[in-house]
């Protein structure tokens, strides 16, 4: 099948898996052995990973600390943060359209008796600096909005949301998984105390990921993982010197490569966007403008996912009633987004990257128009 699941995962590039494999095999040392060249060899390539990481967000490498992925930066990033700052207040600020892994950690905070705000999108996706401003109370420690959504793939206005944290004394958590090498991020400018990276989704390997934890001004976290002492005390662990060493090099590529690569991408959309809007009653999901060029989300009204998504077996996209795994609940990002249940449920996520090509895209949308014609033959509801 053609691959158009990008937000899924993305293909490892092969220049990174090269990368990796030595440290499979003779450089297997761990980075913490001080005592011989096995460590150090390991140590100086996790250090040189690090580099990489940070340079693609314009941070200090001691701001970076390496985790096993977004869920487990983002399970550190807020618990890490309201635990620590609990004696200031206990009211956390979100977002609806979060990925669970901030959505299911803020519920768990709640239950361990802090209080939580869920912020409703527009039905655009995007939230408002008047709405997040409003919910902000006097005990508010922590915000957490995404930068790129995973469903919709809109981009949120961090820069400003930053810019007010930083002026309430607010911790400021951003999930910056779905943006790192199609998005620029610039930690000097834009005011972010934690933000949250992956490499999986940035064409590096699966089970590594980063959390930035900012020096300028001093942000504390309590740790979650206790142990050895790794990463400054933040998150004890033999590091996976291959994972980190494949996600430095997956970041690295991303900044070399990341604005021709945009170029190219915004025009498989739009040519993917052009094709679908041929089919009568297709809805683009989310904000056009205020968008990474990877993601086309798209309601085909009249049609169910499901039978849908069969349908199209040669095309690996992901469904808005499939998404949040085995259950058949229609998205509820597209849900916070205020569509029917009927439009969520016919949704399908396209998103494409680094290996995507003009022929995948006519090949998508040459079965997209044939099978949602078929469906639709079927359908009680259609009737043009
Ligand atoms: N946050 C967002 C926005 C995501 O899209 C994902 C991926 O599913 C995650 C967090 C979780 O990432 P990981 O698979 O690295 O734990």
């Amino acid at each position: 099948p053609i691959y158009m699941d990008y937000s899924a995962t993305t293909p490892i590039d092969p220049r990174v898996a090269d990368q990796m494999i030595p440290y499979l095999r003779e450089q297997f040392g761990n980075p913490a052995s001080r005592s011989h060249m096995y460590g150090w060899t390991a140590e100086k390539a996790v250090e040189e990973a690090r580099g990489h990481v940070a340079a693609l967000v314009n941070a200090d490498p001691r701001e970076i600390i390496w985790t096993s992925g977004a869920t487990e930066s983002n399970n550190l990033a807020l618990k890490g943060a309201a635990n620590f700052y609990k004696t200031k207040g206990k009211h956390i600020i979100t977002v609806k359209t979060e990925h669970k892994s901030v959505l299911d950690t803020v519920r768990e905070l709640e239950r361990q008796g802090f209080d939580a705000t869920y912020l409703e999108p527009q039905d655009n996706g995007l939230i408002t600096i008047e709405q997040l401003t409003a919910a902000i109370r006097p005990d508010t420690i922590v915000v957490s909005v995404m930068l790129v959504n995973n469903e919709i793939g809109v981009i949120q206005p961090i820069a400003e949301i930053g810019e007010l944290c930083r002026s309430k004394g607010i911790i400021f958590h951003c999930d910056a998984a779905q943006a790192t090498g199609k998005v620029a991020i610039d930690l000097q400018k834009t005011k972010v105390d934690l933000m949250t990276f992956t490499a999986h989704k940035t064409y590096g390997p699966k089970g590594v990921g980063a959390l930035y934890v900012c020096r300028k001004p001093r942000v504390r976290i309590e740790a979650q993982m206790h142990g050895g002492g790794h990463e400054r005390g933040l998150r004890s662990g033999t590091l996976p010197t291959h994972q980190i060493v494949g996600m430095g090099e997956a970041f690295r590529l991303a900044k070399v490569e990341m604005d021709s690569e945009i170029g190219r991408i915004k025009a498989l959309r739009d040519r993917l966007a052009k094709g679908l809007q041929e089919i009568e009653e297709t809805y683009i999901n989310g904000d056009m403008e205020h968008r990474v060029p990877h993601n086309l989300n798209v309601s085909f009204n009249y049609v169910e996912g499901e039978s849908l998504i069969m349908a199209v077996k040669d095309l690996a996209v992901s469904s808005g009633s499939a998404c949040t795994s085995a259950s058949l609940e229609p998205s509820y990002v597209l849900r916070a987004l205020g569509r029917s249940d009927e439009l969520a449920h016919s949704s399908i996520r396209f998103t494409i990257g680094r290996f995507t090509t003009e022929k995948d895209i006519d090949f998508a949308v040459d079965l997209m128009k044939s099978k949602v014609g078929k469906l639709r033959e079927l359908s009680p509801l259609w009737e043009m």
